[in-house]
């Protein structure tokens, strides 16, 4: 059965170009000759593949599923054209199987030569480039593709591991072991207790029970171990705006480059359902989407990242050629020339008790689809009132029954753009609660039924029927792990860099620097970010250069 995805329809011939004999010509010197006889399995789910295949002649067929679902063709390649997807950009497993359907001459461009054609051949990269976007969009739509998450709809581990793949663009599926007979009977058959729900079924063929983002990323080969001989000119922790913008100008310029993220790339930008004010977006563009595109970006030139790979410690200077040692929270340890503090800022969580019981479930700091599908038809809290929250009701009320907007000052006017503003007044089904805030939360297992407002002039307390809550109540550093690290930090946590006449970016550790909203008085914007992250790329090769560092050297 040939499967269904709009953006297959609408843009097929962008997604699966033919090539012409002089772009095949063109690709020669990148690349190998090889030969598949009919019937060879060029790719298998699962598993590291060749690279890119551009078939000379004869034909290959490339599938997906077969698992808990039949299995269903995806496209048919011939002459011309390239068997690949993103995954392949970065020598990651794949996600779908390809078998010769015919016997096939092929030239074959593994990550690394893939990659010096889309920078050496613009044009021909550029299409290459635009495919490869497309196809995984397709894996995406399709929802056919990569791991299996199987348990009970709404539960916080499945949101959890749900989020995670989301977030990080990665094919996946969610079966609900309730109602899914199929899921049912995997569950049986495995015999899994309610509480190691849920399971993954990755397309290796192994089962997690109820796993840790990490344990999964590795699983699936969406994460590595990092090298602990290589030294990188430079790696930068976080791969939000600021980091991934470090990463494409340290990358593009010649400098070897590691990226580290605990959760996912985008940062706070991409959990932001319409950016509206970044440069160049006139109708705006979901954070994640503007954030899909600077990731590729980054391992386009080269950029190795890591996620989730959490950096728990910045170690001593100078070890042989490496000057800083970054401890990751699995024990490895990465080790660079310069290190780029990246790590930007986390939610605060509502001072209310209980909270925990109701996080991840019934309690929210995004909303994206996921969190949206749960509340749909429903009455929903929202606690904030800066942009960030605004942006996110307006994107509720698209879904909820109805929004109540919990703030604890006087106007919406003092922290949020008018354009905002104007636009929550003009929705019928939101209602802004000034002076008020939520002071408790009533529910039973995890499940939250109702949640009680106080007035914060007169003390009057209310009890409103509400299953979730959106809190958008501000950011903290995420600096905690820099606290042995040598780096100087204001009263509120924030990494204070440029003091006595440095590099205004660079803290008053030597060759470490802060970019984005880690930095004391920063401007906390998307665009700030991005110019932070790019800027201090000159300040990386003049203090490289500085040390005398080769490689640095050569860059210039
Ligand atoms: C919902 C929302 C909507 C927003 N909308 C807009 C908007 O419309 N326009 C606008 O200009 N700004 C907006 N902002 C603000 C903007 O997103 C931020 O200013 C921007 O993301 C900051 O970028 P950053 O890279 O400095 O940090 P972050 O985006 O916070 O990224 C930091 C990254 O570092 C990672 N990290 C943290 N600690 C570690 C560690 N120890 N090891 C490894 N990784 C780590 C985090 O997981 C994160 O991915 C919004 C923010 C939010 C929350």
């Amino acid at each position: 059965m040939a499967i269904v995805s709009p953006t297959i329809e609408a843009r097929r011939g962008q997604m699966f170009p033919v090539l012409s004999a002089h772009d095949m010509t063109r690709l020669e010197r990148f690349g190998t000759r090889q030969s598949y006889p009919m019937g060879t399995p060029i790719l298998a789910a699962g598993e590291t593949g060749p690279g890119l295949v551009f078939l000379r002649t004869g034909r290959i067929g490339v599938s997906q599923g077969g698992g808990v679902s039949s299995r269903e063709t995806i496209v048919e390649h011939g002459p011309g054209e390239f068997l690949g997807e993103l995954a392949q950009l970065s020598d990651r497993p794949a996600l779908v199987d390809a078998e010769a359907m015919e016997d096939v001459d092929a030239l074959v461009l593994p990550g690394k030569a893939l990659r010096d054609v889309l920078v050496q051949e613009a044009e021909l990269g550029e299409r290459l480039m635009r495919a490869l976007i497309l196809r995984r969009v397709g894996l995406l739509e399709t929802g056919t593709a990569g791991p299996v998450i199987i348990g009970p709809a709404g539960h916080a581990d499945v949101l959890r591991l749900d989020n995670f793949l989301s977030r990080n663009g990665y094919p996946h599926r969610v079966l609900d072991s309730l109602t899914d007979g199929c899921a049912a009977t995997l569950v049986d058959r495995f015999k899994v207790a309610p509480e190691q729900l849920p399971i993954v079924l990755c397309l290796g063929g192994q089962l997690l029970r109820n796993p840790g983002e990490g344990e999964l990323a590795r699983c699936i080969g969406m994460v590595r171990a990092i090298d602990p001989d290589k030294v990188y000119d430079t790696a930068i922790v976080g791969a939000g705006p600021a980091g991934l913008a470090c990463a494409v100008y340290a990358a593009s310029e010649g400098l070897s480059t590691l990226v580290l993220d605990c959760r996912s790339f985008g940062g706070q930008a991409g959990a932001s359902s319409r950016i509206e004010n970044y440069l160049g977006f006139p109708t705006g563009i979901t954070g994640m989407a503007l954030m899909a595109r600077a990731y590729n970006q980054a391992q386009k030139f080269g950029a190795e990242i890591a996620i989730p790979d959490e950096a728990v410690k910045l170690g001593p200077d100078r070890d042989g050629e490496a000057r800083f040692h970054l401890h990751l929270g699995n024990g490895e340890t990465a080790r660079a020339r310069t290190v780029v503090l990246a790590s930007g800022a986390r939610y605060r969580r509502l001072p209310v008790a209980g909270l925990c019981d109701y996080e991840g479930s019934c309690v929210h700091y995004w909303a994206s689809p996921i969190e949206t599908r749960l509340c749909a038809g429903q009455e929903v809290a929202l606690c904030g009132a800066g942009n960030s929250a605004g942006q996110a009701v307006v994107f509720l009320a698209t879904q909820a029954k109805k929004v109540w907007m919990i703030v604890r000052g006087a106007s919406l006017e003092a922290s949020m753009s008018r354009y905002l503003v104007d636009r929550i007044r003009a929705l019928p089904n939101v209602a802004v609660l000034l002076r008020t805030e939520i002071c408790g939360l009533d529910g039973e297992e995890g499940t939250l039924k109702a949640v009680r407002l106080k007035n914060r002039d007169t003390g009057e307390e209310e009890r409103c029927e509400i299953g979730h809550v959106f809190s958008f109540i501000g950011a903290d550093p995420n600096t905690d792990w820099l606290a042995d690290a040598g780096v100087k930090l204001d009263g509120h946590g924030f990494v204070i860099t440029g003091a006595d006449g440095r590099h205004p970016l660079e803290t008053c550790r030597d060759g470490v620097f802060a970019v984005g909203d880690v930095r004391a008085s920063s401007v906390k914007r998307v665009a700030a970010a991005v110019g932070e992250g790019s800027t201090v790329v000159s300040a990386i090769h003049a203090w490289l250069a500085k040390q005398g560092d080769s490689v640095a050297e050569a860059a210039q």
